[in-house]
């Protein structure tokens, strides 16, 4: 309504202050009419024609949401929760960047004024010890470095999909969260990510994700289940190292290179499957994994040890098509590579 008195006085104003405009001698006699309804997060128009003579104007109408029970009711984003504070970007949409001491237990992000928050600032809540949940809405593109470090309470977290990064320790520490899943628009998942998470218990990853970071899910010790979507394509250093409760794992295809210590002191890992696009393993990248006895090579053939990360030949390796040759291959391959082609 407020919006609307100032569009109509603005409209007035013009009709009385503006003599002429396109055509000589008008004094132009405007007629507005909506030309583009706004929605939630995209501005409306309204055009503005004098009807004695070819002069017209558009205005922009601002983007609205209809807030109802702490939700918009068109574009489903929740409404931010007060305290929060934020910068504005180039676009007109906000980071938020914190919120004063934290005493909070469950945080909104969405909706701010009439725009809406599309990243989650680097540190933006490290420390917010109190904190349970969060409930981050569909704008959110990024989340950065730190943004939830040691939330040692937070049990639980939607990310949503739209999301396409995850910074470098963003839910490093958050001891209380179980499950997590990576949506498939997140393309990065930032080094040390998720280090720590020690009640984590299962973890699916998205598929338009191309690299793990170096050790993404180091120390997930209650890691049971961890689904790897086939857009990957390095597990990077460290990333599952120290997941003693992980029993299984299966690398899919599209993983070329499973790097240094990936899945070292995964104590309880059993059998592992390795896709038939890996051509590179670390140094150990299996170490310590005394109870794995069964691996299996989708494709068996073409492998050779390498002494050093750079070497370009090396002894061949013959037996991996047998699950228990293959895993003590794995097992013991303590201070080499193991390469394919
Ligand atoms: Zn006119
Ligand atoms: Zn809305």
């Amino acid at each position: 309504m407020k919006r609307f008195l100032i569009f109509l006085a603005f409209t007035l104003s013009l009709l009385s202050l503006v003599s002429c405009g396109g055509e000589q001698n008008c004094e132009h006699s405007f007629i507005s009419s909506v030309t583009k309804e706004p929605i939630c997060i995209e501005v409306g128009e309204q055009l503005y024609t004098c009807s004695k003579c070819e002069y017209s104007y558009t205005e922009a109408i601002a983007a609205n949401h209809n807030i109802e029970n702490g939700f918009c009711t068109e574009c489903k984003l929740p409404e931010s929760t007060p305290g929060l504070k934020y910068s504005k970007n180039a676009d007109g949409t906000y980071t938020v960047t914190g919120i004063g001491d934290c005493q909070e237990t469950s945080i909104s992000i969405g909706i701010y004024e009439d725009s809406y928050v599309t990243s989650i600032g680097n540190y933006a809540f490290e420390y917010c010890t109190r904190l349970t949940s969060v409930t981050i809405g569909n704008s959110v593109t990024s989340i950065g470095e730190y943004a939830f470090w040691n939330c040692t309470s937070l049990k639980s977290v939607t990310i949503p999909n739209s999301v396409k990064s995850i910074g470098e320790c963003a839910f490093r520490d958050c001891t209380s969260l179980t499950s997590v899943t990576i949506p498939d628009s997140v393309t990065s998942i930032g080094d040390a990510a998720f280090y720590d998470c020690t009640s984590l218990t299962s973890v699916t990853i998205g598929n338009s994700v191309t690299r793990i970071g170096n050790w993404a899910f180091y120390g997930c010790n209650s890691l049971t289940s961890v689904t790897i979507g086939n857009s990957v394509t390095s597990i990077g250093s460290s990333a599952f190292r120290g997941c003693t409760s992980l029993a299984s794992v299966t690398i899919p295809n599209s993983v070329t290179t499973i790097e240094d210590y990936a899945f070292g002191y995964c104590r309880s890992l059993t059998s592992v499957t390795i896709g038939n696009g890996v051509t590179s393993i670390g140094y150990d990248a299996f170490y310590r994994c005394t109870s794995l006895t069964s691996v299996t090579f989708e494709n068996p053939d073409g492998w050779w040890v390498a002494s050093s990360s750079d070497a370009t030949s090396g002894t061949s390796i013959t037996g991996l098509s047998d699950a228990s040759t293959a895993a003590e291959y794995l097992r013991s391959n303590d201070g080499y590579y193991l390469r394919r082609g």
